[in-house]
């Protein structure tokens, strides 16, 4: 009988395998396309960020940056003494209308409560601070600029934990899991991402497909955080010379990655130009699709151990964060299994029980 098998060798099983192997478990990753061609996290944004609603939301995004920043030094090994993950540290900028202005100043007392270290201002001095932004509609906004948020490259970052993981005694094999009943171990996590269903029909988590344009402006803006436009659903962030622009529109049951091409004109190329008059000259230069691992009850991860079995734990949902969350999940994952309960950051609201019930619990700023 195997020690720990964990279901699924994407950034969450990686960043489990990595805790758990430190604390000297014996674990084996099964993954059934070590390619990694749909998995969520290479098409992921890579963006890294504590401007959230829910509390454990805030501190799994401060945990995030605690770790990004000590890659060098946690994640090197012999074969990759200088592990990277191409950090940039721009912040973030969320700016929200007066219809999303009430709930997001209840979202700042929790920022103060958990140290966020966050900045508010109205919408009218955004230009004070950001004077390529046109202000029009913008009730107030949220943004860092203390090297607290940014984002980073999702495939060197799983790299360099899966290097490090394998350095410690775990073991990554391909295969495809098809029920739970053929896994032999003292302990089972599935770490399936969106295909979670697959093998637990009870957790809520679809795939749901998101569109992330390339684009080309003749003014580029390189200091420009991650902007998120909670009045249009549009977010970007520069890509080297380049930008990278997300949909605010997505699809479940979708039959194939194909990017939604026409949501460029229609709703993404309007949405930026209003925002960033410079950017009325925009030339479409790529995009890709990928799947988030949507909870479809709340938008909220869930995490923990599965009631119905005695040593199956699960981690998904993560809705849009899976990347940055993965470090705080994989720790806490490793703390409810090795000692019993979490240690660090208590993430009990994400336990499966919570879906199960129905207990909605939303976590509204999802990009
Ligand atoms: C366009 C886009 C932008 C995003 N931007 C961000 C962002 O800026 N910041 C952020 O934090 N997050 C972001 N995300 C979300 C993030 O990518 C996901 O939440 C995260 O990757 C989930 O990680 P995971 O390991 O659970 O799933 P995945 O990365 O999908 O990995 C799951 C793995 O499990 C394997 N698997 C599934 N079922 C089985 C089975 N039965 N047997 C064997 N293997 C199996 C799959 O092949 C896959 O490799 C974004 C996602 C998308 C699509």
């Amino acid at each position: 009988m195997d020690d720990v098998v964990i279901i699924g060798g994407g950034i969450i099983g990686t960043a489990t395998a990595y805790f758990l192997s430190k604390e000297g478990r014996k674990v084996k990753v099964i993954e059934r396309d070590p390619t990694y061609k749909t998995a969520s996290f290479p098409l992921s944004l890579g963006g890294f960020r504590r401007q959230f609603f829910q509390k454990e939301n805030i501190l799994l995004g401060k945990f995030a940056r605690e770790f990004i920043f000590q890659i060098p030094e946690l994640l090197k090994t012999e074969q990759n003494p200088k592990p990277t993950a191409s950090m940039v540290t721009n912040g973030y900028l969320l700016m929200f209308g007066s219809e999303h202005a009430e709930e997001q100043y209840k979202a700042l007392e929790n920022h103060k409560e958990c140290e966020a270290g966050t900045k508010n201002i109205k919408g009218s001095e955004l230009t004070k601070f950001f004077p390529y932004i046109n202000s029009e509609g913008i009730e107030t906004a949220t943004f860092t600029d203390n090297q607290s948020e940014g984002w980073i490259d999702p495939f060197m970052f799983h790299s360099a934990l899966k290097s490090k993981a394998v350095e410690l005694g775990a073991e990554f094999i391909k295969g495809d899991v098809k029920t739970l009943k053929e896994i032999k171990a003292k302990t089972i996590i599935s770490a399936a991402g969106c295909w979670t269903k697959e093998l637990l029909e009870d957790i809520p988590v679809e795939p749901q497909k998101h569109t992330v344009f390339r684009v080309k402006c003749p003014k580029h803006i390189p200091e420009m955080p991650l902007t998120g436009d909670l009045t249009s659903g549009v977010y970007w962030r520069p890509e080297g010379k380049e930008y990278l622009a997300g949909s605010p529109k997505s699809v479940f049951e979708a039959k194939d990655l194909e990017p939604a091409w026409d949501d460029f004109e229609e709703l993404v190329w309007p949405a930026l130009a209003h925002r960033i008059p410079a950017m009325e000259e925009l030339k479409l230069t790529g995009g890709w699709a990928g799947y988030y691992d949507c909870n479809r009850l709340d938008n909220n991860a869930v995490v923990g151990k599965h009631p119905k079995f005695d040593n199956v734990y699960l981690a998904t949902g993560f809705t849009g964060r899976g990347l940055m969350q993965a470090p705080g999940i994989g720790r806490a994952l490793t703390e409810l299994i090795t000692t019993g309960s979490y240690q660090s950051i208590d993430i009990s609201n994400m336990a499966v029980e919570r879906v199960l019930g129905k207990k909605a619990r939303p976590e509204p700023y999802v990009l």
